[in-house]
């Protein structure tokens, strides 16, 4: 197979939107997401600037066209910047959308140069405009610098959308204040069913809250009109007509949507997984550190398409296990 071959599943998906983890180290412990003592992995596994470009450029090579930067969380890492201003040098060539998802608490800093680097739109994670619960949720005091930072962004020119899992008993009563502010501030906002990736304190079943319940109750407040927009991920949208604004929603326990899949990720020690919710996965660090990367590099991402499963089986009950080890941290949300 050439080198350059576009990327093509046993299932017949065309995979063109890479989400590469760049850092599984957070300043933010959201209690869904990770323990309060996470294990973070050694630097020196994890994948250098070099490596993280060179393998964006071999993504792009195989017919990526948006990359998405994540972790953890990517402006903790210190030459963050710099691998946004080196790929999106790739933008109109090959390249078509660079983003980045980001809690947001470093974002006023780095808003800017984030703009310049040609990004247009990011994700901003948000689950809470409570101080004291957004406390809780996280285990840190961050509410103000994630503001900020959204502020920063605008203001940059950057288009933000937020994010923000539905929990029960947590935020459930806040999501129509959520969409609110977020419509009156000019930013469509994404709603996400927990998922069971990784351990955490507690039973997922506690706080997993299955979106069509919130569906129906913004129905009740709102006109909710049927949106084709797509953003390349598995978000599906409404208008809500009295607002102007979107909101997205992300259905994995609800509403299955595998079959459109277009995506794979690459953890920051450079493991491809070819599923959120699977195992599956190919070592790309080796590749890229053997004598031959360019024919090693091809080889591993073939291998990953032969191996990419038709769709994930999350399943949130009392007592059962995660469906993977690793938390959504590691894998890059
Ligand atoms: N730290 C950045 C942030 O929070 O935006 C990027 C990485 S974070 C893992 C990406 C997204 O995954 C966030 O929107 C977060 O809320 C979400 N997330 C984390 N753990 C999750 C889980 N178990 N189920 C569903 N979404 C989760
Ligand atoms: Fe950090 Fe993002 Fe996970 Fe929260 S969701 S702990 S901000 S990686």
């Amino acid at each position: 197979m050439s080198c350059s071959a576009p990327l093509v599943d046993a299932f017949n998906r065309r995979i063109s939107y890479l989400r590469l983890s760049v850092t599984d180290r957070c300043d933010l412990r959201c209690s869904y997401c990770m323990p309060e003592l996470m294990e973070f992995l050694p630097k020196k596994d994890v994948l250098s600037l070099e490596e993280l470009h060179k393998l964006g450029l071999a993504f792009i090579d195989r017919g990526i066209t948006k990359i998405r930067l994540t972790g953890g969380e990517p402006l903790v890492r210190r030459d963050m910047v710099q691998l946004i201003k080196a790929l999106g040098r790739k933008i109109g060539e090959g390249l078509e959308e660079l983003t980045l998802t980001t809690n947001g608490t470093r974002l006023a800093e780095f808003a800017d140069d984030i703009a310049a680097a040609g990004v247009k739109r990011i994700n901003v994670s948000l689950d809470t405009m409570d101080g004291e619960l957004f406390q809780q949720l996280s285990r840190r005091d961050r509410l103000v610098q994630v503001l900020q930072g959204i502020a920063a962004a605008k203001e940059a020119g950057l288009k933000v959308k937020i994010n923000t899992v539905a929990l029960k008993d947590t935020n459930e009563g806040e999501i129509p204040f959520l969409v609110e502010w977020a419509h009156a501030n000019g930013h469509d906002i994404t709603l996400i069913e927990v998922m069971p990736l990784g351990e955490v304190e507690g039973e997922r079943v506690d706080h997993y809250l299955p979106l069509p319940v919130i569906r129906d109750r913004l129905e009740a407040m709102w006109t909710l009109e049927e949106s084709d927009y797509r953003t390349g991920g598995p978000s599906r949208y409404v208008t809500v007509r009295e607002t102007g604004g979107r909101i997205g929603f992300i259905t994995p326990l609800t509403n299955n949507f595998c079959a459109g899949c277009n995506r794979i990720r690459v953890t920051a020690t450079g493991e491809l997984y070819a599923c959120l919710g699977g195992s599956e996965k190919v070592d790309l660090r080796s590749a890229l550190r053997s004598a031959d990367p360019e024919t090693n590099l091809a080889a591993a991402l073939d291998e990953a398409m032969r191996i990419k499963p038709e769709r994930h089986h999350f399943e949130i009950a009392r007592g059962s296990f995660p469906a993977q080890p690793r938390h959504m941290s590691m894998t890059g949300g």
